[in-house]
């Protein structure tokens, strides 16, 4: 009879959102590894950074894990001043310190007190969280969901209404996690969504009166089963779809942007998290053909209201003017804007730590991400009120 022992070494990713290649492990101490590409029918592969992974049997050792192609990910920025993830029990993730980039390489070291680890780029959130959080929306009586339709691997693309429409109320549209591997999106929108359903606070009422708030929590529940960082199922990078978005390919901003032509849009948030920047900032919107002048005006007025509302967000650091040329309107915010003419906005979460307001032992992760969601109801509401 075989039994398992204790002391067997393995790495294993076979689960929700896990991803990595093992290359060798020798010993504790001597563990190869490479980042997974985004899996995709049609994908080119070229997406890879994030990882989720268990590592079983190095309960007092040193551990050494050596990723080789480190510099070959999407985001080589996002590696310097970055600490892996990690966490016995799934639910308290703290940062590894000794997580260095040296010669195009990511190297963790760690001695685990347990024999069973979860090693991550960054806190995940789950699609069993994902559907938990779903449930509790559903039995709210301020909100319901609803399926916009299929993603390409046949999961829901999920929506959540809260307040009734009615004449004179504006349409917000909120989605998040066009690219599954920013988990900190999932868990801001989770943080909104509870501060939003509080049947005692104050601003959440006079939103729920003025506005009906549309949120899409996950846009890409295939990528972020997958384990990918930026892709669909399709190997579609979401947020490069808005344009011209397909049922083959990105049926996921196609049902959005039929619902969105449905509903109208009054105020646009897409929610991300960016891997090399250690700040909250917004990608704002000025740069778009026609932006007009009544745009520009309520979005400086919607960045100051975040900005009195919570110090982890900034607007010193931020993405430089041009960046995204010609696919500038193949973005989610950037198309809302041009489309709607209304005050359309990307936020961006570090993957790292907020600089301005550091964490040393969580740095920014998914708690934090959740207060942030509830802060920004202060802008919405003051973005209602005007
Ligand atoms: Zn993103």
């Amino acid at each position: 009879m075989n039994r398992p022992s204790a002391m067997t070494l393995r790495i294993s990713s076979n689960f929700d959102s896990g991803a990595i290649e093992v290359l060798s492990i020798a010993s504790p101490g001597d563990i190869r590894l490479k980042l997974r590409a985004d899996q995709g029918v049609g994908g080119d592969g070229a997406f890879r950074q994030w990882f989720h992974f268990r590592l079983h049997g190095a309960a007092g050792q040193d551990v050494r894990m050596v990723f080789e192609n480190a510099a070959a990910a999407a985001y080589p920025d996002g590696w310097p001043g970055y600490r892996c993830v990690a966490s016995y029990d799934r639910r308290h993730w703290f940062r590894i310190g000794t997580t260095r980039y040296e010669d195009g390489r990511l190297i963790v070291e760690h001695r685990p007190e347990r024999n069973s680890i979860y090693y991550a780029y960054f806190e995940p959130y789950s699609h069993e969280r994902h559907l938990d959080l779903l449930g509790r929306v559903e039995l709210s009586p301020f909100a319901s969901v609803s399926n916009l339709g299929a993603t390409v691997e046949g999961r829901d693309l999920d929506l959540v209404t809260v307040g009734r429409p009615a004449p004179g109320k504006r349409p917000v549209w909120i989605i998040a996690r066009q690219h599954p591997g920013e988990s900190m999106a999932e868990w801001f929108i989770e943080g909104l969504l509870e501060r939003l359903l509080d049947a005692a606070d104050p601003v959440a009422r006079r939103i729920r009166e003025k506005a009906v708030l549309y949120i899409v929590p996950n846009m890409n529940p295939d990528g972020a089963i997958r384990g990918n960082l930026r892709t669909n199922a399709a190997g579609v990078n979401l947020n490069r779809a808005w344009r011209e978005p397909s049922v083959e390919h990105s049926p996921e901003v196609l049902l959005v942007r039929r619902a969105m032509e449905a509903s109208g849009v009054g105020l646009f948030l897409d929610i991300h998290g960016d891997e090399a920047l250690p700040y909250v900032f917004f990608s704002t919107a000025e740069e778009v053909p026609g932006f007009s002048d009544e745009q520009r005006a309520r979005q400086a007025r919607f960045v100051e209201a975040f900005a009195a509302a919570s110090p982890d967000f900034q607007t010193e650091h931020g993405y430089a003017v041009g960046r995204f040329q010609d696919e500038l309107l193949t973005l989610a915010s950037k198309w809302v804007a041009h489309r709607f003419g209304c005050v359309s906005l990307t936020l961006e979460m570090p993957f790292k730590d907020n600089a301005n307001l550091p964490d040393g032992i969580a740095g920014w992760n998914g708690e934090r991400s959740m207060r942030l969601g509830a802060a920004m109801l202060a802008p919405i509401l003051q973005h209602l009120a005007g």
